[in-house]
């Protein structure tokens, strides 16, 4: 974070990050921050060789003012029923100055989308001051009053150092969910990917954010900890879940590009990805442990290789733990079209490998590429490396 608190004097225009979850597609994004103060998880390309900075608060009240702007504008267009046509769009659109288009486009698509919810980007939005943070929440909610989700990605460290009190006058002021990357709830695992914060920390940081009465949203990555720790990530995981009881667990299934420091950990022999079946088999142990909590599982991703396991605890567990023996149940080269065809965004169910015309495509596939049983996780890692 070196000179990242050095003073900016002069605001740049409208900011965007890289990344937000898939559920903020429909979001205004808003930049707080610029890229991750952190920056160090072995298996995260996101910000490498990013400079993390603050901005500062005048610049992101400037951006909101810009979009509350358009937004006015745009509502001004729309007939009765908030209709615009396209004419009218192109005339506003041609009329702004170019440095002001990126905040008008930003607000066109959230205007299309329904302007229901916020995400503050980038990766960990709580390290700034809260009273700025209370401050930039008041102003979204004055600009924006009819929003009902204001929604931010934060590092457990952070929120653990966040006292209680300034928690709630967060939550009060209008942040009412936080995305957490846990990952691991292992502490060898942890310390290996240089996560940054250990189990404890954690623990403490999602009972923090529940308990300032905000929605909690925690990732969890499948194959973290390699061959090694597979079975310790799955309990202690379970474990530290079963602690905070989020109201979200999000799956986010291991992929190694070779921007990041596990892929040369691989080369080194320091790791061993898990295959697909052992992935399952991780994943199976880890949902049979959480016990006691009322977490909506989510599947939101393709690097998942089941999108079906996604459903409610507790009563939804046996359906989602019985997609995953099924699929284990499978012959090798059935297991094999299933992880192709589902890579290749042609199943979505594990009931898919029964579509004769799917399965048809799913073959097509492996003759092309050569995938085998045998050779399928490799083949898989390729086909992967496209989606991270
Ligand atoms: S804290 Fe998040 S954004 Fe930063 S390096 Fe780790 S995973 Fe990436």
């Amino acid at each position: 974070m070196t000179g990242s608190r050095e003073k900016e004097k002069t605001y740049s225009g409208f900011e965007q990050g890289p990344i937000r979850p898939p559920s903020e597609a429909r979001s205004l994004l808003i930049r707080i921050t610029r890229n991750c103060p952190w920056n160090r998880c072995a298996f995260c390309p996101v910000y490498k060789g990013e400079k993390f900075s603050l901005r500062p608060k005048d610049h992101v009240i400037q951006d909101i003012d810009a979009v509350s702007r358009h937004v006015s504008a745009l509502r001004r267009m729309g007939n009765s029923q908030g209709q615009i046509s396209q004419e009218d769009l192109n005339a506003y659109a041609a009329a702004r100055d170019v440095s002001d288009r990126p905040a008008f486009y930003a607000a066109m698509n959230w205007f299309a989308c329904g302007m229901e919810s916020v995400f503050l980007l980038d990766a960990n939005s709580l390290i700034i001051k809260p009273a700025d943070l209370v401050d930039i929440l008041r102003h979204l909610k004055t600009c924006f009053p009819w929003v009902s989700r204001i929604t931010s990605y934060a590092r457990s460290h952070t929120v653990a150092r966040i006292s209680d009190d300034d928690l709630s006058a967060i939550a009060r002021s209008g942040l009412n969910r936080i995305h957490i990357g846990l990952e691991s709830g292992a502490d060898e695992v942890l310390a290996f990917v240089k996560k940054g914060a250990d189990k404890k920390t954690q623990i403490t940081a999602g009972q923090k954010v529940k308990k300032a009465g905000m929605e909690l949203s925690e990732y969890v990555m499948p194959g973290l900890g390699g061959k090694k720790w597979s079975r310790i990530h799955a309990l202690e995981t379970a474990d530290a879940l079963n602690q905070i009881d989020p109201d979200f667990i999000r799956i986010r299934t291991l992929a190694i590009p070779g921007s990041v420091r596990l892929y040369d950990d691989i080369a080194a022999g320091c790791f061993e990805k898990l295959t697909d079946v052992e992935t399952a088999e991780e994943l199976l142990l880890f949902l049979e442990n959480l016990d006691g909590i009322a977490s909506q599982i989510k599947s939101d991703h393709i690097l998942n290789l089941f999108e079906e396991v996604d459903g409610k605890l507790p009563e939804g567990k046996d359906r989602m733990t019985g997609v995953i023996r099924e699929f284990l149940s499978m012959p090798p080269r059935q297991r094999m079209l299933y992880q192709v065809g589902r890579r290749v965004g042609l199943f979505s169910r594990l009931k898919d490998v029964h579509d004769p015309a799917l399965l048809k495509r799913a073959e097509a596939v492996c003759r092309e590429y050569g995938i085998t049983p045998e050779n399928v996780d490799d083949m898989i890692t390729e086909l992967m490396k496209r989606f991270i």
